[in-house]
Protein backbone atom coordinates (compact mmCIF):
# COMPACT_ATOMS: atom_id res chain seq x y z
CA UNK A 1 0.00 0.00 0.00
CA UNK A 2 2.84 2.30 0.49
CA UNK A 3 4.06 1.81 -2.53
CA UNK A 4 1.05 2.52 -4.08
CA UNK A 5 0.94 5.76 -2.53
CA UNK A 6 4.58 6.66 -3.20
CA UNK A 7 4.04 6.29 -6.60
CA UNK A 8 0.87 8.07 -6.73
CA UNK A 9 2.49 10.96 -5.02
CA UNK A 10 4.98 10.81 -7.35
CA UNK A 11 3.21 11.22 -10.68
CA UNK A 12 0.56 13.51 -9.07
CA UNK A 13 3.65 16.06 -8.36
CA UNK A 14 4.92 15.21 -12.17
CA UNK A 15 1.70 16.71 -13.68
CA UNK A 16 2.23 19.88 -11.70
CA UNK A 17 5.75 20.46 -10.96
CA UNK A 18 7.95 17.97 -13.18
CA UNK A 19 10.13 20.90 -14.94
CA UNK A 20 12.44 20.72 -12.59
CA UNK A 21 14.61 17.62 -14.57
CA UNK A 22 13.87 19.21 -17.95
CA UNK A 23 16.92 21.45 -17.13
CA UNK A 24 18.92 17.95 -17.29
CA UNK A 25 18.00 17.22 -20.36
CA UNK A 26 18.62 20.81 -21.89
CA UNK A 27 21.70 22.58 -19.79
CA UNK A 28 24.97 22.19 -19.76
CA UNK A 29 25.00 21.74 -16.05
CA UNK A 30 23.46 18.65 -16.82
CA UNK A 31 26.06 16.49 -15.18
CA UNK A 32 24.37 13.68 -12.64
CA UNK A 33 25.90 11.85 -9.74
CA UNK A 34 25.99 8.35 -10.78
CA UNK A 35 27.77 5.41 -7.82
CA UNK A 36 27.57 1.93 -9.14
CA UNK A 37 28.16 -0.82 -7.07
CA UNK A 38 28.35 -4.44 -8.17
CA UNK A 39 27.56 -7.05 -5.57
CA UNK A 40 28.25 -11.19 -6.27
CA UNK A 41 24.97 -12.10 -4.27
CA UNK A 42 25.45 -16.20 -4.12
CA UNK A 43 29.34 -16.16 -4.20
CA UNK A 44 29.62 -17.28 -7.92
CA UNK A 45 32.42 -15.08 -8.45
CA UNK A 46 30.02 -12.53 -10.72
CA UNK A 47 28.36 -9.65 -10.27
CA UNK A 48 24.69 -10.25 -10.11
CA UNK A 49 23.20 -7.34 -8.29
CA UNK A 50 24.31 -4.08 -9.35
CA UNK A 51 22.99 -0.62 -7.31
CA UNK A 52 22.67 2.26 -9.39
CA UNK A 53 22.55 5.40 -6.90
CA UNK A 54 21.47 8.36 -8.67
CA UNK A 55 21.96 11.36 -7.02
CA UNK A 56 19.76 11.51 -4.09
CA UNK A 57 17.06 10.75 -6.39
CA UNK A 58 16.73 7.26 -6.91
CA UNK A 59 18.18 3.80 -6.17
CA UNK A 60 17.58 1.58 -9.20
CA UNK A 61 18.85 -2.41 -8.49
CA UNK A 62 19.02 -4.71 -11.32
CA UNK A 63 19.48 -8.54 -9.94
CA UNK A 64 20.75 -11.14 -12.84
CA UNK A 65 18.59 -13.96 -11.11
CA UNK A 66 19.88 -16.57 -13.65
CA UNK A 67 23.65 -15.53 -13.69
CA UNK A 68 23.19 -15.08 -18.22
CA UNK A 69 24.63 -11.65 -17.51
CA UNK A 70 21.65 -9.76 -17.76
CA UNK A 71 20.10 -7.71 -15.28
CA UNK A 72 16.17 -9.80 -15.28
CA UNK A 73 14.60 -8.05 -12.40
CA UNK A 74 14.83 -3.93 -12.10
CA UNK A 75 13.71 -2.40 -9.22
CA UNK A 76 13.67 1.58 -8.37
CA UNK A 77 13.91 2.77 -4.83
CA UNK A 78 12.34 6.34 -5.96
CA UNK A 79 9.92 8.52 -4.55
CA UNK A 80 8.81 12.34 -4.19
CA UNK A 81 10.19 14.86 -1.72
CA UNK A 82 8.27 17.54 -0.21
CA UNK A 83 9.00 20.10 -2.98
CA UNK A 84 8.15 17.63 -5.35
CA UNK A 85 11.58 16.56 -6.27
CA UNK A 86 12.32 12.23 -7.13
CA UNK A 87 14.59 11.21 -3.91
CA UNK A 88 15.39 7.73 -2.82
CA UNK A 89 13.06 6.75 0.15
CA UNK A 90 14.56 3.65 1.26
CA UNK A 91 11.58 1.12 -0.25
CA UNK A 92 10.95 0.01 -3.70
CA UNK A 93 8.05 1.77 -5.11
CA UNK A 94 8.30 0.04 -8.05
CA UNK A 95 9.09 -3.26 -10.09
CA UNK A 96 10.33 -4.18 -13.69
CA UNK A 97 10.97 -7.50 -14.77
CA UNK A 98 13.15 -8.01 -17.50
CA UNK A 99 12.23 -4.87 -18.57
CA UNK A 100 8.81 -5.42 -20.14
CA UNK A 101 7.46 -3.20 -17.98
CA UNK A 102 5.35 -5.14 -15.56
CA UNK A 103 5.65 -3.44 -12.09
CA UNK A 104 4.43 -4.11 -8.80
CA UNK A 105 2.46 -0.96 -8.08
CA UNK A 106 2.08 1.13 -11.77
CA UNK A 107 4.49 2.22 -13.17
CA UNK A 108 7.81 3.55 -13.07
CA UNK A 109 7.57 7.43 -12.29
CA UNK A 110 7.97 9.27 -15.92
CA UNK A 111 10.29 11.57 -14.05
CA UNK A 112 12.57 8.59 -13.97
CA UNK A 113 12.30 7.44 -17.23
CA UNK A 114 13.10 10.55 -18.27
CA UNK A 115 16.16 11.35 -16.46
CA UNK A 116 17.33 7.71 -16.93
CA UNK A 117 17.20 8.37 -21.17
CA UNK A 118 19.06 11.99 -20.29
CA UNK A 119 22.14 12.51 -22.51
CA UNK A 120 23.49 13.35 -18.52
CA UNK A 121 22.74 10.14 -16.92
CA UNK A 122 23.55 8.02 -20.16
CA UNK A 123 27.36 9.72 -19.48
CA UNK A 124 27.67 9.93 -16.13
CA UNK A 125 26.27 5.69 -15.78
CA UNK A 126 28.82 4.86 -18.77
CA UNK A 127 31.88 7.15 -16.44
CA UNK A 128 30.61 5.72 -13.13
CA UNK A 129 31.75 2.31 -14.54
CA UNK A 130 31.26 -0.53 -12.73
CA UNK A 131 34.11 -0.90 -9.71
CA UNK A 132 35.19 -3.72 -7.75
CA UNK A 133 32.60 -6.72 -7.10
CA UNK A 134 31.33 -6.86 -3.37
CA UNK A 135 30.34 -9.67 -1.80
CA UNK A 136 26.79 -9.09 -0.32
CA UNK A 137 26.69 -8.86 3.20
CA UNK A 138 23.65 -10.06 5.64
CA UNK A 139 21.10 -6.87 5.43
CA UNK A 140 21.65 -7.03 1.60
CA UNK A 141 21.48 -10.47 1.51
CA UNK A 142 17.43 -10.14 2.87
CA UNK A 143 17.31 -7.69 0.02
CA UNK A 144 17.95 -10.21 -2.50
CA UNK A 145 15.52 -12.76 -0.90
CA UNK A 146 13.02 -9.40 -1.28
CA UNK A 147 13.48 -9.11 -4.97
CA UNK A 148 13.36 -13.26 -5.31
CA UNK A 149 10.16 -13.79 -3.39
CA UNK A 150 8.68 -9.94 -5.85
CA UNK A 151 9.54 -11.59 -8.70
CA UNK A 152 7.92 -15.16 -8.25
CA UNK A 153 5.24 -13.46 -6.73
CA UNK A 154 4.79 -11.76 -10.53
CA UNK A 155 5.65 -14.13 -12.76
CA UNK A 156 3.76 -16.87 -10.61
CA UNK A 157 0.46 -14.75 -10.90
CA UNK A 158 -2.52 -15.16 -13.03
CA UNK A 159 -2.41 -18.97 -13.74
CA UNK A 160 -5.26 -20.82 -14.33
CA UNK A 161 -6.16 -24.69 -14.52
CA UNK A 162 -6.51 -26.30 -17.90
CA UNK A 163 -9.92 -26.99 -17.52
CA UNK A 164 -12.41 -24.68 -16.79
CA UNK A 165 -14.02 -24.79 -13.17
CA UNK A 166 -11.90 -28.31 -12.41
CA UNK A 167 -10.08 -28.66 -8.73
CA UNK A 168 -6.85 -30.41 -8.55
CA UNK A 169 -7.25 -34.22 -8.72
CA UNK A 170 -8.41 -35.81 -5.60
CA UNK A 171 -6.16 -39.00 -5.47
CA UNK A 172 -2.51 -38.36 -4.43
CA UNK A 173 -1.24 -41.01 -7.17
CA UNK A 174 -2.59 -38.72 -10.07
CA UNK A 175 -0.30 -35.50 -8.49
CA UNK A 176 3.16 -35.20 -9.32
CA UNK A 177 5.97 -37.04 -7.78
CA UNK A 178 3.41 -40.14 -7.64
CA UNK A 179 5.15 -43.55 -8.69
CA UNK A 180 4.68 -44.90 -12.26
CA UNK A 181 5.44 -48.81 -11.81
CA UNK A 182 5.06 -49.69 -15.58
CA UNK A 183 7.47 -47.19 -17.03
CA UNK A 184 9.65 -47.60 -13.44
CA UNK A 185 9.21 -43.46 -13.73
CA UNK A 186 7.72 -40.73 -11.67
CA UNK A 187 4.87 -38.81 -12.34
CA UNK A 188 6.23 -35.03 -13.43
CA UNK A 189 2.31 -33.84 -13.69
CA UNK A 190 -1.55 -33.62 -12.80
CA UNK A 191 -4.00 -36.33 -14.15
CA UNK A 192 -6.79 -34.44 -15.13
CA UNK A 193 -9.24 -37.75 -15.36
CA UNK A 194 -12.60 -37.48 -15.61
CA UNK A 195 -14.62 -38.35 -12.20
CA UNK A 196 -11.56 -36.41 -10.07
CA UNK A 197 -11.46 -32.91 -11.00
CA UNK A 198 -14.92 -31.73 -10.25
CA UNK A 199 -15.99 -31.38 -13.71
CA UNK A 200 -16.10 -33.45 -16.67
CA UNK A 201 -12.53 -34.23 -18.94
CA UNK A 202 -13.82 -37.48 -21.12
CA UNK A 203 -12.35 -37.86 -24.51
CA UNK A 204 -12.71 -34.92 -26.35
CA UNK A 205 -12.98 -32.20 -23.39
CA UNK A 206 -11.77 -28.73 -24.21
CA UNK A 207 -8.51 -28.32 -22.76
CA UNK A 208 -7.56 -24.17 -21.90
CA UNK A 209 -4.35 -22.24 -21.83
CA UNK A 210 -3.29 -22.02 -18.53
CA UNK A 211 -2.17 -18.39 -18.75
CA UNK A 212 -1.63 -16.03 -21.74
CA UNK A 213 1.94 -17.17 -23.88
CA UNK A 214 3.64 -18.58 -26.66
CA UNK A 215 3.08 -22.00 -28.68
CA UNK A 216 6.68 -23.08 -28.44
CA UNK A 217 5.21 -27.37 -29.46
CA UNK A 218 2.16 -27.99 -31.35
CA UNK A 219 1.83 -31.93 -32.33
CA UNK A 220 -0.16 -31.12 -35.26
CA UNK A 221 1.09 -33.91 -37.44
CA UNK A 222 1.23 -36.53 -34.24
CA UNK A 223 1.11 -39.90 -35.47
CA UNK A 224 0.03 -42.68 -32.68
CA UNK A 225 2.61 -45.08 -31.53
CA UNK A 226 2.01 -48.25 -32.55
CA UNK A 227 1.60 -50.90 -30.53
CA UNK A 228 5.10 -52.31 -31.22
CA UNK A 229 6.13 -48.79 -30.75
CA UNK A 230 4.56 -48.50 -27.16
CA UNK A 231 5.91 -51.93 -26.20
CA UNK A 232 9.48 -50.61 -27.07
CA UNK A 233 9.13 -47.86 -25.11
CA UNK A 234 8.15 -49.35 -22.15
CA UNK A 235 10.41 -52.23 -22.47
CA UNK A 236 13.24 -49.82 -22.39
CA UNK A 237 12.45 -48.16 -19.22
CA UNK A 238 12.31 -51.23 -17.62
CA UNK A 239 15.67 -52.45 -18.48
CA UNK A 240 17.10 -48.83 -17.86
CA UNK A 241 15.46 -49.00 -14.28
CA UNK A 242 13.77 -45.05 -15.29
CA UNK A 243 11.92 -43.84 -17.88
CA UNK A 244 14.55 -42.08 -20.09
CA UNK A 245 13.33 -38.74 -22.07
CA UNK A 246 12.90 -39.94 -25.26
CA UNK A 247 10.71 -42.89 -23.72
CA UNK A 248 9.21 -40.19 -21.72
CA UNK A 249 8.25 -37.76 -24.35
CA UNK A 250 6.58 -40.65 -26.65
CA UNK A 251 4.34 -41.70 -23.65
CA UNK A 252 3.27 -37.91 -23.39
CA UNK A 253 1.46 -38.36 -26.92
CA UNK A 254 0.29 -35.39 -28.60
CA UNK A 255 1.27 -32.19 -26.88
CA UNK A 256 1.08 -28.65 -26.83
CA UNK A 257 3.38 -26.55 -24.44
CA UNK A 258 3.31 -23.30 -24.05
CA UNK A 259 5.77 -20.97 -23.18
CA UNK A 260 4.80 -18.03 -19.89
CA UNK A 261 7.85 -16.23 -20.21
CA UNK A 262 10.30 -16.05 -17.40
CA UNK A 263 11.04 -19.65 -17.57
CA UNK A 264 7.56 -20.54 -16.79
CA UNK A 265 6.31 -23.54 -19.29
CA UNK A 266 3.15 -25.49 -19.56
CA UNK A 267 2.71 -28.80 -20.83
CA UNK A 268 -0.56 -30.46 -22.05
CA UNK A 269 -0.34 -33.69 -23.18
CA UNK A 270 -2.25 -37.54 -23.71
CA UNK A 271 -4.48 -34.62 -26.64
CA UNK A 272 -6.75 -35.90 -29.20
CA UNK A 273 -6.39 -33.03 -30.93
CA UNK A 274 -5.47 -29.35 -31.55
CA UNK A 275 -7.09 -26.66 -31.77
CA UNK A 276 -7.11 -24.39 -34.74
CA UNK A 277 -4.53 -22.05 -34.87
CA UNK A 278 -2.68 -23.21 -31.75
CA UNK A 279 0.86 -24.39 -34.09
CA UNK A 280 4.62 -23.38 -33.21
CA UNK A 281 4.86 -19.41 -32.81
CA UNK A 282 1.34 -18.35 -32.19
CA UNK A 283 0.16 -16.33 -29.19
CA UNK A 284 -2.32 -18.04 -27.04
CA UNK A 285 -4.97 -15.80 -24.54
CA UNK A 286 -5.60 -17.49 -21.46
CA UNK A 287 -8.35 -19.69 -21.05
CA UNK A 288 -8.23 -19.78 -24.91
CA UNK A 289 -9.60 -23.38 -25.43
CA UNK A 290 -5.62 -24.69 -27.30
CA UNK A 291 -6.86 -28.91 -27.51
CA UNK A 292 -9.23 -31.81 -26.77
CA UNK A 293 -7.98 -34.64 -24.31
CA UNK A 294 -7.35 -37.60 -25.21
CA UNK A 295 -5.45 -40.52 -24.38
CA UNK A 296 -2.77 -40.44 -27.21
CA UNK A 297 0.76 -41.99 -25.95
CA UNK A 298 -0.88 -44.47 -23.49
CA UNK A 299 -1.00 -48.21 -24.28
CA UNK A 300 -5.04 -48.03 -24.77
CA UNK A 301 -4.37 -45.44 -27.87
CA UNK A 302 -1.48 -47.86 -29.40
CA UNK A 303 -3.83 -50.71 -29.41
CA UNK A 304 -6.81 -48.59 -31.16
CA UNK A 305 -8.91 -47.86 -28.18
CA UNK A 306 -10.24 -44.52 -26.85
CA UNK A 307 -9.94 -45.52 -23.11
CA UNK A 308 -7.74 -44.33 -20.09
CA UNK A 309 -8.62 -40.80 -21.64
CA UNK A 310 -7.34 -37.97 -19.59
CA UNK A 311 -5.69 -34.73 -19.63
CA UNK A 312 -1.56 -34.85 -18.52
CA UNK A 313 -0.82 -31.07 -17.41
CA UNK A 314 2.81 -30.19 -16.33
CA UNK A 315 4.11 -26.50 -15.44
CA UNK A 316 7.60 -26.56 -15.83
CA UNK A 317 9.54 -23.37 -13.80
CA UNK A 318 12.88 -22.48 -14.80
CA UNK A 319 13.39 -26.66 -16.22
CA UNK A 320 11.43 -28.21 -12.87
CA UNK A 321 8.56 -29.56 -12.69
CA UNK A 322 5.91 -27.90 -10.33
CA UNK A 323 5.66 -30.10 -7.30
CA UNK A 324 9.22 -31.27 -7.95
CA UNK A 325 10.58 -32.81 -4.31
CA UNK A 326 7.49 -31.86 -2.69
CA UNK A 327 5.32 -34.01 -0.75
CA UNK A 328 1.30 -34.52 -1.81
CA UNK A 329 -0.05 -32.20 0.70
CA UNK A 330 2.41 -29.54 -0.16
CA UNK A 331 1.77 -29.79 -3.62
CA UNK A 332 -1.89 -28.95 -2.71
CA UNK A 333 -1.30 -25.88 -0.80
CA UNK A 334 1.31 -24.36 -3.20
CA UNK A 335 -0.24 -25.71 -6.53
CA UNK A 336 -3.95 -25.06 -5.43
CA UNK A 337 -3.57 -21.14 -4.86
CA UNK A 338 -1.36 -21.10 -7.87
CA UNK A 339 -3.25 -21.99 -10.54
CA UNK A 340 -6.66 -21.08 -9.23
CA UNK A 341 -7.70 -24.26 -8.35
CA UNK A 342 -11.61 -24.41 -7.38
CA UNK A 343 -12.33 -25.42 -3.73
ZN1 LIG B 1 0.04 -38.00 -16.23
Amino acid sequence: MKRVVILAVALLALAGGGAWYMGLLTGPASRIDVAVTLYDTNASGNADLTREHIGDQATIWRWDRNDDGSGDVVAYDVGMDAEGQLVATGEIAAWDFGADGVLDSGRVPEALQELMRSPGYLASAQAAGPGNVELVDTSLREFVETLRGGYDDWRLSGFQLPVLGAKLPDADRLLPGARRAYRFGIHQGFDMYPGHVGVPTGYGAPVIAVKVGTVVRADTDYVELAAEEYDEAIAISQAAGTTPEAQLDQLRGRQVWIDHGHGVISRYAHLSGIAPGVVTGASVEAGAVIAFVGNSGMESASRGGNSGAHLHFELRIDGKYLGEGMSADEIRRVAGPLLGAAE
